[in-house]
């Protein structure tokens, strides 16, 4: 049998046959996306009350019913929260457990029993091959893609792989990040050899792994890249600018997570990430009282997957924040667009106000003097202080005067009090890059 017929014989949901196996997400006009998002809601909420014992038993205590739950107003519906699947391999399955195909597992960063997320093929494969978004991913036949993103156990790795694979019908170079094989230098020599025009990987690695092609002689900047693509852990624009020089390519940001997917994917424009209508349903909520919040107000990232219907997942709080700017974006894409404004849980606390630390490292990686790796050094319990420890920039020498005058620049930026400090060399993490660190 084959691919077609597979497709043929599997069928696939109405809302995902009738809108996007024809149509471009990118390209689809703000009605269409209502309405796709509309009978995609209606048909996983009803699996979900019919099939998910987890969410029959959610909806019966919030004494809600699919059938009451209109539109795009989710506001009836209980959240779904990460404490809920921490520790559950199971809990959010509508299927029977002989039909998953692929479990992948949380990468523990943020604390807590790991949450697990499973698929069964239709969901994992069949379903999302037609929803590629051609004008915010523009990879095609003939790209060779290096994939630096880790492979095992969570879904970075794997979810790419599919997608240039699949959807783009590209070429993928499995490179990994910091698996058993996969070091920097080795990666380097791929980079060599293959010439790969387009890249994903986290913002961190990219910065392993240019250090690991100078220590070999090799200009990344050389490679025909048309675009890369950063992903994994945040960042602020000036730590990207850095990238993108060194890369010599642009770089853009990709948001999404091991429990939800694709979230949001960032154009040429770097104005914010176009959310990925055929994926997810995004709303904004107040984090204290729920209550969903019109566009340009800031609160919590509520996530509902619609191409996931065997292991459906519904209004699940994310703890990140961000607004939704719903005005046309000038890539023309008519996809709204989503600002991040970092993770509840990753607050820098100083003098009692609460920072992203992607603000903070906004204003020091506009300062050349410092170099790519840098922590801030926080007291769990609030600092009065801000210091930062920081390796200098290549070609520049470390002393105590400056160290002043770099905390003195800080101090001036951001208002707040600050402590700086020169270090010779950072440990280079082998999982996600930690700014923050707590003593
Ligand atoms: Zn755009």
């Amino acid at each position: 049998m084959n691919l077609k017929q597979v497709l043929k014989q599997i069928g696939r949901p109405a809302p995902v046959e009738k809108y996007l196996c024809h149509t471009f997400p990118d390209i689809i006009s703000p009605a269409g996306l209502a309405e796709y998002q509309k009978e995609s809601l209606r048909a996983i909420i009803e699996r979900a009350y019919e099939h998910s014992p987890f969410y029959r038993e959610k909806m019966t205590r919030a004494g809600v019913t699919p059938g009451e739950v209109v539109g795009l107003d989710l506001g009836r519906l209980p959240f779904t929260t990460k404490d809920e699947l921490r520790g559950k391999p199971w809990v959010l399955l509508a299927c029977e457990r002989e039909d998953v195909s692929l479990i992948q597992v949380s990468t523990g960063t943020t604390g807590g029993e790991e949450i697990y997320i499973m698929n069964t093929w239709e969901d994992y494969y069949l379903r999302e091959m037609a929803t590629g978004y051609p004008v915010l991913v523009p990879i095609e036949p003939g790209d060779i893609c290096l994939n630096a993103l880790p492979y095992e156990m969570s879904s970075a790795g794997l979810a790419f792989h599919k997608t240039f694979m699949d959807s783009c019908q590209a070429t993928v170079i499995p490179a990994g990040k910091g698996g058993a094989y996969s070091t920097p230098a080795k990666t380097v020599k791929l980079m060599r050899e293959l010439q790969p025009t387009v890249a994903i990987t986290s913002p961190s690695w990219a910065v392993t792994l240019h250090e690991a092609a100078v220590e070999r002689a090799f200009d990344v900047a050389g490679l025909p890249l048309k675009r890369m693509w950063l992903t994994g852990e945040g960042c602020s624009p000036a730590f990207r600018e850095r990238v993108e020089k060194i890369w010599g390519t642009v770089a853009n940001f990709y948001y999404g997570s091991l429990e939800c997917g694709a979230i949001g994917i960032e154009c040429d424009a770097h104005n914010g990430y176009h959310l990925a209508g055929a994926h997810v349903f995004v709303e904004i909520v107040d984090q204290e009282s729920g209550e969903v919040l019109e566009p340009g107000e800031i609160g919590e990232i509520v996530v509902t997957c619609l191409l996931r219907y065997d292991t459906p997942l519904l209004r699940y709080r994310t703890q990140d924040l961000g607004f939704i700017e719903p005005d046309p974006c000038r890539c023309g894409v008519a996809l709204p667009r989503l600002h991040l404004r970092g993770r509840l849980t990753e607050q820098v606390v100083i003098q009692g106000v609460s920072f992203s630390p992607f603000y903070l490292e906004e204003f020091l990686m506009r300062i050349p003097e410092v170099g790519n790796w840098f922590q801030f050094v926080v007291n769990p319990a609030g600092s009065d202080v801000l210091r930062i420890r920081a390796e200098p920039a290549a070609g520049v020498s470390p002393s105590a005067e400056l160290a002043d005058t770099l905390a003195s620049k800080m101090e001036f930026a951001t208002g707040l009090s600050c402590g700086f400090e020169f270090v010779a060399k950072l440990p280079r993490p082998h999982g996600k890059t930690v700014r923050v660190v707590h003593q």
